[in-house]
């Protein structure tokens, strides 16, 4: 199978709401009236962020989902995505797999793919999206204010866990490591949470290398420090409960876990009710877990009040 038929098997339907899709040199888009268009890119690369034995329809999911996940953050709404495919050989049986994982994911986010690029070599996926945001309401890193409550979506670390059993540096029961398995291998966008915190969120930043960086990210942009809360952050490893592991290393899995795809947000007190709301509208677990204060950096705070001493660093390709 030559290259132009590959795409055209595997990676060509009739356009729906571009104007022109995968085919001619260029893609054409119709901006809506009033939005920005918003763009990010991510790359996946094997044997960096995926192991060679990888399920081919759950690298399709997490390589469109990890894209999604930065206009989750953004409050953007999903409108296309560009895929660039390095592959060592046209393997049906992968192509196939990977086309599934990744239509699937497509359709349920309203996100049509508008073209790409295909060549040969070490195994590489590529995905540019595009969305689109109100004028004036996406999310950024640089409005969070000396005050605001911190807040995460749904769970930390358990793809961590499942990470460290694949290094063989944790053995855990069979159900407890297909869920954190699961959480690695399938992360779910907060996409329905991003567009709630439109107009009441004042940061947000979503979580791939793990909660002290991301949010350190906020913190950096916004020129304040947070205080967080050991005793609320703890329960957010979901899978702690059927574990034995030491407190330091659940909280080490929640605050520097990484791969987790959840978003980390700030928002003013007097919006705790609105958070709760846009919770329970986008059906996403949402946590307080501390606030932010004058200062830079991340204080963790225990039970009895007192600032407590760590060292937890983000994930980062080049330290
Ligand atoms: P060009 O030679 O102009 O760069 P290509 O030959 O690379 O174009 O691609 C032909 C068409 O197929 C283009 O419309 C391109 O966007 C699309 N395309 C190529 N690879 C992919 C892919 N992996 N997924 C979706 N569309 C693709
Ligand atoms: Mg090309």
């Amino acid at each position: 199978m030559g290259e132009f038929d590959l795409i055209k098997r595997y990676f060509s339907r009739p356009a729906r709401r571009a104007v022109l899709s995968v085919g001619d040199d260029c893609a054409l888009l119709a901006p809506s009236p009033g939005q920005h268009l918003a763009f990010s890119t991510d790359s996946l690369v094997e044997g960096r962020h995926f192991l060679p034995t990888v399920n081919p329809a759950l690298l399709g999911h997490k390589a469109l989902a990890v894209n999604l996940s930065d206009l989750a953050a953004c409050g953007a709404t999903p409108r296309a995505f560009l895929l660039s495919l390095t592959l060592p050989r046209v393997d049906e049986a992968w192509l196939s797999g990977f086309a599934q994982g990744l239509w699937a994911l497509a359709d349920q986010s309203d996100c049509e793919l508008i073209g790409g690029d295909t060549t040969q070599g070490p195994l590489h996926i590529n995905i540019t999206v595009i969305g689109e945001v109100p004028r004036g309401l996406a999310l950024l890193r640089s409005g969070a204010q000396v005050g605001d409550d911190v807040y995460v979506s749904g769970t930390l670390g358990d793809a961590r866990v499942a990470l460290e059993v694949f290094r063989g540096h944790l053995s855990v029961p069979e159900n407890v490591f297909s869920q954190a398995r699961s959480r690695m291998e399938q992360p779910t966008p907060r996409l329905a949470l991003g567009v709630a915190l439109r107009g009441l969120a004042s940061s947000a930043v979503d979580i791939s290398d793990g909660l002290v960086g991301d949010l350190g990210h906020i913190l950096k942009a916004s020129q304040v420090g947070a205080d967080i809360e050991i005793v609320r952050a703890m329960p957010l490893l979901a899978c702690a409960p059927d574990l034995d592991l030491p407190p330091a290393q659940q909280l080490e899995f929640v605050l520097a876990g990484g791969d987790d795809y959840e978003l980390v947000f700030t928002a003013p007190p007097h919006q705790r009710d609105a958070v709760v709301a846009a919770g329970i509208d986008s059906d996403t677990r949402v946590t307080r877990i501390g606030t932010l204060r004058a200062g830079q950096g991340i204080q963790l705070i225990d039970e009895q009040g007192h600032a407590l001493a760590h060292q937890f660093k983000s994930f980062d390709h080049f330290a």
